[in-house]
């Protein structure tokens, strides 16, 4: 079948009329569309016109009608069409001071046990890396894992997973990928990174929203969202909107970056999402060549931060040249058993899972008796 362009998906679309009476192709509010293969994507951002901002819900009917006029086209499987906005950025509210209740989260259609964020204060600490190797490490210890790239600002789970092809729809639910035992899907699938989207907070929360919902993760013990780094009201409005059983923090050790890891920690607490635990990442690098410990970045530092905040640490990750570029190569250093990094990142997954089934989120192991 041929393929779809984005001049021909903008040609259906033009059939759209807002409620103003404007076409939806010629409006500001049409952002960040994405034709890939036979999926396409775009967000209506109310916030970019004066005619919608302060009643974003009157675009509800234009949505679906521009979400069913796409799907109706043989060429499209699947269309994602998100409505943001309405919500200047410094409106958005927190649980600790506003007068408008803070958004509920809502309950995925999916059956996901658990949530976890993996957040950091600041990007550059290896929260990605993390992320990844944390859900593999999650699956060889036989859970069922999921792997969300909520990192709008730089999506990497496509690269660090060498995820290829596009995601396949069937019926109006997107297929997750696999690699290395989990289920992923990225952002960077969803959206074109080349168009200029700035995302605000509500954008951000809706998305997400959508690929928790849309997504068929099928049963899932736990589904991992790697944040977009910060601590800005993109990150507080999706820890707000999306039903999380806890976080955990990524830092490096300098005291600059735990002074943002803390910031990290502060904003999932606002909104009551439960701290699982702070890793310190790049924590010491070991010399190869005569094994002496080097402590590039300052050392324990998150060790102590943790217990001055009474939260769980879950243990260092080495500055090491086999993370690097395993994460490089698209095959996780979590994949390869046996190796000490693997040990290292199953030695923090158990920790994580024991605070999800001290919290209730999962249920006990069961006890097998011989
Ligand atoms: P973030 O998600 O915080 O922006 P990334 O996970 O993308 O950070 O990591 C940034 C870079 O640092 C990547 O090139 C990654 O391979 C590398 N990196 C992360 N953790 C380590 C580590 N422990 N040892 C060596 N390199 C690392």
């Amino acid at each position: 079948m041929t393929q779809i362009d984005r001049d021909q998906v903008l040609e259906i679309l033009s059939k759209i009329e807002l409620p103003d009476g404007t076409s939806l192709v010629q409006s500001p509010i049409l952002s960040g569309l994405s034709v890939r293969g036979d999926h396409v994507g775009f967000a209506m951002d109310a916030d970019q016109s004066e005619a919608f901002r302060s009643n974003p819900g009157s675009l509800a009917s234009a949505r679906a009608a521009a979400q069913s006029v796409l799907e109706a086209d043989a060429r499209i499987s699947k269309a994602t069409v998100v409505l943001t906005g309405g919500v200047a950025p410094d409106q958005v509210p927190t649980a600790a001071a506003s007068p408008i209740a803070p958004p509920q989260p809502e309950p995925p259609k999916n059956n996901i046990k658990a949530i976890v964020a993996v957040g950091s204060g600041k990007g550059g600490v290896g929260k990605s890396t993390v992320a990844v190797n944390l859900a593999i490490a999650m699956a060889q210890l036989g859970k069922h894992v999921g792997l969300l790239d909520a990192d709008v600002y730089g999506p990497s789970v496509q690269h660090l997973l060498k995820l290829s092809g596009e995601p396949e729809a069937d019926g109006k639910m997107v297929q997750p990928m696999t690699a290395s035992g989990i289920k992923a899907m990225t952002m960077g699938l969803l959206v074109d990174q080349s168009t200029p989207m700035i995302w605000r907070g509500p954008m951000v929360g809706s998305a997400i929203l959508q690929l928790l919902n849309d997504v068929a993760w099928g049963s899932l013990d736990v589904l991992v969202v790697d944040m977009p780094p910060g601590t800005g009201d993109a990150q507080l409005t999706l820890a707000q909107r999306t039903p999380l059983a806890g976080a955990v923090i990524v830092s490096t050790p300098q005291d600059l970056a735990l002074i943002d890891a803390r910031k990290g920690i502060a904003m999932f607490e606002k909104v009551n999402v439960p701290i699982l635990g702070l890793v310190e990442n790049m924590s010491m690098f070991i010399c190869p060549d005569c094994g002496s410990e080097h402590h590039i970045f300052n050392h324990g530092g998150a060790a102590d931060a943790a217990a001055e905040l009474s939260i769980p640490f879950l243990g260092a990750l080495p500055l090491d040249m086999d993370i690097r570029t395993s994460s490089d190569a698209g095959a996780p250093i979590a994949a390869k058993l046996g190796s000490a990094q693997s040990t290292k990142f199953m030695e923090i997954a158990g920790q994580v899972l024991d605070q999800l089934e001290k919290s209730d989120a999962l249920p006990p192991p069961r006890l097998v008796m011989a």
